[in-house]
């Protein structure tokens, strides 16, 4: 089982979520909203050859942490994974625009100059702004789209510029997500919760429920789901 973008210092007892991953042999992608969480959601991952930690700093907060910046440069050349990072359109954000961008580029820029990297986008009401500079730094390495919210016009773009999607439970519940991921290259797509701030039933989600992926996605590719799983597995295999 596969969890490509997780909060997992963000739980209410990580260290708990952590050793039940481990246990039931999870792979993770544990994401990170600012570089000084880094260190001690790494220390998470000790014990768990499983879990990979990305560097991040979110698009929500980077207003207030732009002064990491030097922080996460530094940080950089230990980490393979980055995320959680991208834009975020939403008008409680966009007042905040011009750092946003100013981060953003900053990153990808390095990102670029060290390339071979692995990034968790996320890119809300955004999307079309987020491919501009995907294609401006396309030797910084892979970009994974998490919780792609785009239109179908923008999907395809993303495809065409090489991008791989992160889906979890919460996207697939609902039309546009299930629309979306129908259409996603089926080589390019790996599960996950964007566990806790995904929310299922009024639950957030845990990285063990991403399970769930390969069933819905099993059904809207028209597959079994041990043809999914399979699938998924070699997908991750390509991003280790
Ligand atoms: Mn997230």
């Amino acid at each position: 089982m596969i969890d490509f973008h997780c909060h997992l210092d963000l739980y209410p007892d990580p260290v708990e979520i952590a050793n039940d991953c481990e246990r039931r042999g999870l792979h993770i992608l544990s994401v990170t909203n600012t570089p000084s969480a880094w260190h001690g959601t790494r220390s998470l991952a000790t014990g768990s050859s499983r879990i990979l930690t990305a560097l991040g700093l979110h698009p929500q907060l980077a207003h207030e942490r732009e002064g990491e910046l030097p922080l996460f440069d530094r940080l950089l050349p230990q980490a393979k994974y980055v995320g959680e990072v991208g834009l975020d359109g939403d008008p409680e954000y966009l007042r905040h625009w011009s750092q946003q961008v100013a981060v953003f580029e900053h990153i990808l820029e390095k990102c670029a100059e060290l390339g071979d990297r692995c990034m968790s986008i996320h890119s809300r009401r955004a999307t079309t702004e987020v491919l501009d500079r995907i294609a401006r730094f396309q030797g910084a390495g892979v970009f994974i789209l998490h919780w792609f919210s785009g239109g179908l016009g923008e999907l395809d773009r993303a495809i065409e510029l090489g991008c791989w999607f992160s889906v979890g439970p919460a996207m697939l519940a609902g039309k546009k997500g299930q629309a979306l991921a129908t259409r996603m290259p089926r080589e390019r797509v790996v599960p996950e919760s964007d566990g806790p701030f995904a929310r299922v039933k009024g639950k957030p989600v845990l990285p063990w429920e991403t399970e769930l992926v390969a069933t819905q996605l099993s059904s809207l590719w028209s597959l079994s789901v041990d043809n999914v799983d399979r699938i998924l597995m070699d997908n991750l295999e390509k991003l280790l």
